[in-house]
């Protein structure tokens, strides 16, 4: 055969996903694993999300859909960005998306030149540095301050002629810190000065205990320069819908549009109705779901606590990153085989040395893997894993 694309050759897998299949492998050989790797909500998606779309699917919205999404998806959304996220948005600054990754690896395709450079602050999701790759982009990694995880003006010396966008997570992704104002208006000042765009993936931004989550478009002039995307995944446990959606400037959104078209042309057409009524419905849910996330990682810091384990933030999302000190493979490796616990090593969010639980796991299975890693946790090869001092 001859040689494939390069480019595509030139990115990593998705960890997060390998890890997941990984441990699916394991419980299909019936090996009774506990899947802490993948941020997945165990929720099932709440009903009347379901039966608006059971609805929409029997009065006949199977057919095709207007390219940037159906206009009551446009206008729902447009709505909550006004009244939660308080930035100005219309319709026609939203596109609605085959999920929040989707909508990131167009808005990476719509505005990147080759050899552009972008900013990622880690550690970070698996994900930004491949979609930047894929639109011929190049990814510069910043290090996010290791104990507080937030910005600090050291990200300036990343600049170059080059970069045209940063990217910035909050709640975080694998580590759950929540950006504070300072940080935000740090990463604005950047790009005012340096005419940047930033994007801003605030998938989490329901996912915060005791910390208030600030979307970096409201930070003042950051609207014409953010693209901010968003999606229904995480807060209404619809990771299966692949739904999902940008907002930013109309000229960003107008070349999102023309890349959905060649790709997927819309969003599936009676899921955006499911979307419709997650946005404009009753949202007790949420808060539900938010509440019993709390309960685990309050549960979970205690438990590692305890161990003294250093942990990170933990302010928002639903992943518990903890300190490995620098074994992060061995020990996910370690913890798999000996304990039947999957979690995602540090690594693939560059920053090795660390793993990921996901605490998007029901409360009993959580326990028990609390259990099983406490049964082994003196045990990983290499050096530092000793009892207690991890
Ligand atoms: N951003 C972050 C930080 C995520 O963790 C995820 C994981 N699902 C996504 C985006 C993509 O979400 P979606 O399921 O909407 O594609
Ligand atoms: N975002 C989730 C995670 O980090 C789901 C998997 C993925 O899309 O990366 O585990």
């Amino acid at each position: 055969m001859r040689a494939l694309s390069e480019k595509v050759s030139g990115i990593v897998s998705s960890a997060t996903l390998d890890v997941a299949d990984r441990a699916r492998e394991m419980k299909r050989q019936g090996i009774d694993v506990i899947s802490l790797s993948i941020g997945e909500p165990d929720f099932d998606t709440p009903n009347h999300i379901k039966v608006a779309c059971i609805d929409a699917l029997m009065r006949g919205e199977t057919h095709y859909a207007p390219s940037r999404g159906i206009p009551e998806l446009l206008q729902a959304v447009a709505g909550k960005i006004l009244t939660e996220n308080r930035f100005p948005c219309s319709p026609e600054q939203v596109i609605a998306t085959a999920g929040a990754k989707h909508a990131i690896a167009m808005a990476m395709q719509a505005v990147l030149n080759p050899g552009d450079q972008v900013i990622v602050l880690d550690p970070s999701w698996v994900s930004y540095e491949p979609c930047v790759q894929l639109a011929g982009g190049r990814a510069i990694h910043h290090p996010l301050n290791p104990k507080t995880f937030q910005l600090d003006d050291s990200v300036g010396e990343r600049i170059t002629g080059k970069t045209r966008m940063i990217v910035v997570n909050s709640p975080s992704n694998p580590t759950g810190a929540v950006l504070d104002r300072k940080s935000l208006q740090l990463v604005a000042d950047l790009c005012a000065d340096y005419e940047l765009l930033a994007l801003s993936d605030e998938i989490y931004e329901k996912l915060v205990y005791g910390k208030e989550h600030i979307s970096l478009a409201a930070v003042k002039d950051m609207a014409e320069r953010t693209i901010t995307v968003n999606g229904f995944s995480k807060a209404y446990a619809m990771t299966g819908w692949r739904l999902g959606y940008a907002v930013a400037p109309p000229a960003v959104i107008r070349q999102m549009t023309k890349v959905q078209q060649h790709g997927v042309s819309h969003p599936t057409t009676f899921v955006m109705w499911g979307g419709v009524a997650a946005l404009t419905g009753d949202q007790t849910c949420v808060e539900e779901m938010r509440r019993e996330f709390e309960a685990r990682r309050n549960y979970l810091l205690e438990v590692f606590r305890e161990m003294k384990a250093t942990v990170a933030p933990a302010d928002g999302a639903f992943y518990a990153f903890i300190d490995a000190r620098g074994e992060d493979t061995e020990v996910a490796d370690h913890w798999l085989a000996k304990a039947h616990v999957a979690v995602t090593p540090g690594a693939a969010f560059n920053a090795p040395g660390w793993v990921r639980l996901s605490y998007a796991t029901a409360m009993p299975q959580l326990r028990e893997a609390v259990k099983r890693i406490k049964s082994v946790w003196g045990e990983a090869p290499g050096r530092v894993m000793q009892k207690g001092v991890m």
